[in-house]
């Protein structure tokens, strides 16, 4: 069986979790710190806050800038669920905005017509990896408006040259094994603003004035103190450890996914039956996933294609389904998001990650250009 994605891990990551365990401090400590450190200075941002996942990440994004009951934060639809749940979890209401027909990425002209006077932010997602058009979304919203940036796909995506988490949001990373560097699980929030990591660091252990670690370091006699409602989102060194091993292969990952795209789109660029992923000239694609949309000159239904696939052993799977159409989200009343919603029924995501052989690859294509010309 051909995976859909599969966890690049070495020798140097078992080694490191090994050597956190010979240490005895296993909670957040001194590997946090460091990890933190590496990924902020890689995405250009000034501090990281690394959490248990980028789901809890957007929620103290979402409370470090304010947001809560009673406002509303405009996201896609065309998005994992957990997008939309964190502004939940914040207290806020999710508003869905339609999707680019070729770039699957918010339109910013949606946007702007579901602005309202309780418009705190939009979740700007760059979805599979492919950077949103931030510059334009800015343009669509009023001054008072934050932009905060859904990055669980997007480490080494480029946006106009410049690193997703360089572009002055707060932004938020996954390290789950679909993504492109994975810990098991993990995730981090970054941001240029001091004020706004010191407090996402309170939150996300407790709320407690003082950390585990610098009371242990200090030695001496020193109380923390409880002042507002915390989590336990604290990532282990256990986990950092492993990231750091993660983060210097990252580039060497990125450049075999960026490959394996590029196989694909040689493949099936030709091809009047399918609609590769956009390559817009402001983005630089990390590739988190790769999908392809059936065009209407495809004579063959989506789920038949999928079937030739799994039938072959090759992992596939279905469009991100939308979340406005889940039942959770359904009972504040059904919103039409057309754009969505053909995405999501044309499209099919292949197996894509950095080991992926090329004959394996060329296995899928193979099987691919099959089904869609049957
Ligand atoms: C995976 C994913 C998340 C959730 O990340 P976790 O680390 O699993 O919480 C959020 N948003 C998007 C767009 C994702 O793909």
């Amino acid at each position: 069986m051909i995976p859909l994605t599969r966890p690049e891990f070495g020798d140097e990551e078992a080694r490191a979790v090994a050597d956190v365990l010979k240490s005895g401090w296993v909670v957040q400590g001194p590997k946090v710190a460091e990890f933190e450190a590496a990924v902020a200075s890689r995405l250009g941002a000034a501090h990281g806050v690394a959490t248990t996942s980028c789901t809890t990440a957007l929620h103290l994004a979402f409370i470090a800038s304010g947001i809560g009951p009673g406002d509303e934060v405009i996201c896609p639809s065309y998005s994992f669920i957990a997008s939309a749940n964190a502004i939940v979890h914040a207290g806020a209401t999710p508003v869905f905005a339609d999707i680019e027909d070729d770039t699957w990425n918010l339109d910013p002209s949606d946007i702007a017509r579901r602005v309202t006077s309780r418009t705190k932010a939009v979740l700007a997602v760059h979805q599979v990896g492919l950077a949103a058009e931030l510059d334009r979304i800015r343009e669509s919203i009023p001054d008072r408006v934050a932009i905060v940036e859904d990055a669980a796909c997007a480490i080494g995506s480029l946006y106009k040259g410049r690193p997703i988490g360089s572009h002055g949001h707060l932004t938020c990373l996954s390290f789950h094994p679909r993504k492109t560097i994975s810990l098991g699980e993990g995730g981090m929030l970054l941001t240029n603003d001091a004020a706004v990591a010191c407090h996402a660091k309170t939150l996300r252990s407790h709320g407690a004035s003082v950390s585990d670690f610098e009371r242990h370091r200090m030695k001496g006699l020193v109380f923390e103190e409880y002042r507002e409602l915390g989590y336990n989102y604290r990532m282990t060194d256990i986990q950092a450890a492993i990231g750091l091993e993660q983060m210097k292969r990252l580039d060497d990952l990125l450049t075999a996914r960026r490959a394996v795209a590029a196989r694909y789109n040689a493949a099936f660029g030709k091809m009047t039956q399918i609609q590769i992923p956009a390559q817009p000239e402001y983005a630089q694609h990390s590739y988190q996933s790769y999908a392809i949309r059936l065009r209407p000159s495809c004579r063959v239904a989506r789920d038949e294609v999928m079937r030739e696939l799994i039938d072959e052993e090759i992992a596939c799977r279905r469009g991100i389904p939308p979340i406005h159409l889940e039942p959770l989200y359904l009972k504040g009343g059904r919103v039409s998001l057309p754009v969505t919603e053909a995405v999501a029924a044309e499209s099919i995501f292949l197996p894509m990650y950095a080991s992926l052989t090329e004959s394996d690859q060329a296995r899928v294509v193979d099987r691919v250009l099959h089904a869609v010309t049957r």
